[in-house]
């Protein structure tokens, strides 16, 4: 692990236009529960699967439902960001790293300091009216009724992609943009089989492909560098070299 970790320092500092694709193991670091894993949301007691609560067709007919569990397991109070989070953002200010790419939902990159963030699942920090589209705030959510309502008096849904909805068209072209034009791509904190991850990062031509992440992934072998173990403590060592611009 010592020689992986100076391997991917080095690199780091070779590097100009790195990009992070980022999975809910940057999270669990910083407390917020990991979807898949085996203490993670889906094996808690509900009257329903949460893939079930978190679908578009759910929140429809069942807001409460929704809601309540939304507000449950989803809209997180008082997290802050991990070192992983504040180790990119690090790595952008420096003009290391030109963009981060995360299924996260959270907001942390941003609370780190990151501004190039493409959120593929899209942010609980944003909720939107359906019928006028006037935007929210998580903190205005948080001090509505349980069901949330504009002052229009149209639902406010969450600004998430719930399953049975697409992808945001623009959020895919930045990312793959990005991901082409990357020099090295840092897969953190994912197993590559959730959609869209494993398609995305077939766009990258760049250098040096490494993978951080607890287990093995489906990509794991044909990365230039797998790293196994915590991406918070990898990607803090490899960004305690840099000096970062005024
Ligand atoms: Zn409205």
């Amino acid at each position: 692990m010592d020689e992986d970790l100076k391997t991917l320092k080095q690199w780091v500092e070779e590097s100009s236009r790195i990009v992070f694709f980022g999975g809910a193991g940057v999270s669990t670091e910083s407390g917020i529960p990991d979807f898949r894993s085996v203490d993670g949301l889906y094996n808690q007691q509900y009257d329903y699967p949460p893939e079930t609560i978190i679908s578009r067709s759910f929140f429809n007919r069942y807001p409460e439902e929704f809601y309540r569990f939304y507000r449950d397991k989803l809209l997180l109070s008082g997290v802050k960001p991990s070192r992983a989070h504040i180790a990119l953002a690090k790595m952008e200010r420096a003009g290391k790293l030109t963009a981060v790419v995360t299924q996260n939902i959270d907001g942390l990159h941003q609370d780190a300091g990151s501004k190039n963030v493409f959120e593929l699942h899209g942010s609980t920090r944003r909720n939107y009216c359906m019928k006028c589209r006037r935007f929210f705030t998580d903190d205005d959510i948080r001090g509505m009724p349980l069901v949330p309502h504009c002052p229009c008096g149209g639902l406010i849904k969450p600004d998430v992609v719930l399953y049975e909805e697409s992808l945001d068209d623009e959020v895919i072209e930045g990312s793959i943009r990005a991901i082409r034009s990357a020099d090295m791509l840092i897969v953190g904190g994912t197993s590559l089989v959730v959609y869209p991850a494993a398609g995305l990062i077939r766009y990258f031509r760049g250098k040096h492909l490494v993978i951080i992440n607890k287990t093995e992934t489906p990509y794991s072998e044909e990365a230039d560098l797998a790293i196994y173990g915590s991406v918070g403590e990898a990607l803090e060592y490899a960004a305690s070299g840099l000096t970062e611009e005024a």
